[in-house]
């Protein structure tokens, strides 16, 4: 017998239909059901419109009843960037950053990256996974229901398998959807660091030992590089690219963040999922990636945090045509924060997306930046049933109240995983 669940009482219904990946100005087309109702079979959209349409239906009249009493519901939130798997906070560094040192400083002195590296290194499996599970139930929480999880504060081949294993374990033992990226250069571990030839041996260790074993062990969908100054360079973040993809792994690319480094035309030119960050886009970068598919995730909650004036340009981004998505980039150093709807507002603000705009990027075009949208993105017929109802009357008050949040219900798959008391 199939399990029915009728969701009826929505004041607007959030569907975000049609081709994805959004660009241009349909970014701001998400097609708004007001009193709307949706019939979810097994997990999946069963039908969605008016109300009168959908309980006229003779499956909805046996089906399971929930009314959300006049909220909003919309697809779950999908986070295609977070480092999610660390050990501890960098509370610390966050005291230092407001007493005026830099990211790269503060980098310098062995303090950011290396600092996590430093106590992941030294934390159980247990511990790990306890601190990844919090950091799931908040991303739910918050309405998100698929996150992209990378490894790259291992930095070793035990410690980034185990990473990488862990996100295959809790992708398997909770109900969120995690897509694994390997970020084995993320930055030169220490160990590495100094000694002639430190970067070449590290970049060796990558290519001809940990990707292939990665591979291998279906450890990863995808391989992640940090292209900066403090990181890799435009040769060396191509060459693990090239191996990654070699080995079946899709490039993704940590780009022009702090300065351009030609990072995103790498990108492009390798057919990358995603350039994350892109702070520091040229005009021809612009122009690069509005012709490519490859999707320009723009990351907010980082330049928050660092206190930086310089966001990523989203208006020239979408008015050049280029597929613009939203992540929070949850992790212990620049973007301590599991919160979408807060990113939301960091787009809306600093950004100037508009609100209709920002849940596009964070569902429809994230989804496509994971190879997912057909599954996942957006609320139609087929379609996963992952959704988020918001305590709110409008779509724009998402967005509209900074800081708090309004998530009701989160629901994956058709079941439950959030549900506020
Ligand atoms: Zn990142």
């Amino acid at each position: 017998m199939s399990n029915s669940l009728l969701i009826r009482g929505a004041s607007q219904i959030v569907a975000v239909s049609g081709r994805a990946p959004k660009r241009g100005k349909s970014l701001a087309e998400i097609d708004v059901v007001c009193g709307g109702a949706m019939l979810i079979r097994d997990g999946v959209i069963a039908a969605i419109g008016p109300v009168a349409q959908v309980e006229k239906l003779s499956e909805s009249k046996r089906a399971q009843l929930l009314d959300v009493d006049g909220r909003i519901v919309l697809h779950g939130f999908v986070d295609s960037h977070t480092h999610l798997i660390h050990a501890a906070s960098r509370a610390e560094e966050y005291e230092l950053k407001i007493r005026g040192a830099n990211y790269e400083e503060i980098a310098h002195k062995g303090g950011g990256i290396l600092n996590s590296v430093k106590k992941l290194r030294t934390a159980t499996a247990d511990d790990l996974k306890t601190r990844a599970r919090h950091f799931l139930e908040r991303f739910a929480e918050h309405g998100t229901t698929t996150i992209e999880a990378k490894s790259g504060y291992g930095l070793d081949v035990t410690s980034e398998l185990r990473i990488l294993s862990l996100h295959k374990e809790l992708d398997a033992e909770q109900p969120l959807e995690i897509v694994s990226t390997f970020l084995g250069a993320h930055v030169v571990p220490a160990e590495f660091r100094g000694k002639a030839g430190g970067t070449r041996t590290y970049l060796q260790l990558l290519v001809q030992q940990l990707i292939p074993e990665v591979a291998e062990n279906g450890l990863a969908e995808f391989c992640d590089v940090f292209c900066e100054r403090s990181a890799f360079s435009r040769t060396e973040s191509k060459q693990v690219l090239t191996v990654g993809k070699k080995h079946g792994l899709r490039p993704r690319v940590h780009a022009e963040q702090l300065s351009n480094t030609g990072a995103t035309t790498l990108g492009v030119e390798l057919g990358a999922a995603s350039c994350d960050h892109l702070e520091y886009l040229r005009p021809s970068d612009i122009r690069t990636l509005a012709r490519s598919k490859t999707v320009a995730t723009l990351l907010p909650g980082c330049d928050f945090h660092l206190g930086l004036k310089r966001y990523a340009p989203a208006r020239h981004l979408i008015e050049a045509g280029a597929i613009v998505a939203l992540a929070t980039d949850c992790n212990p150093g620049t973007s301590p924060t599991s919160s979408m709807p807060i990113v939301l507002s960091l787009a809306c603000n600093q950004m100037r997306m508009t609100p209709a705009e920002a849940i596009s990027a964070a569902t429809i075009n994230a989804a496509y930046s994971l190879g997912r949208h057909k599954r996942i993105g957006s609320l139609e017929v087929g379609k996963q049933a992952d959704l988020a109802v918001f305590e709110v009357a409008d779509y724009r008050e998402i967005p509209y109240y900074f800081g708090v949040n309004t998530c009701w219900l989160t629901m994956k798959r058709g079941e439950v995983v959030h549900m506020r008391d």
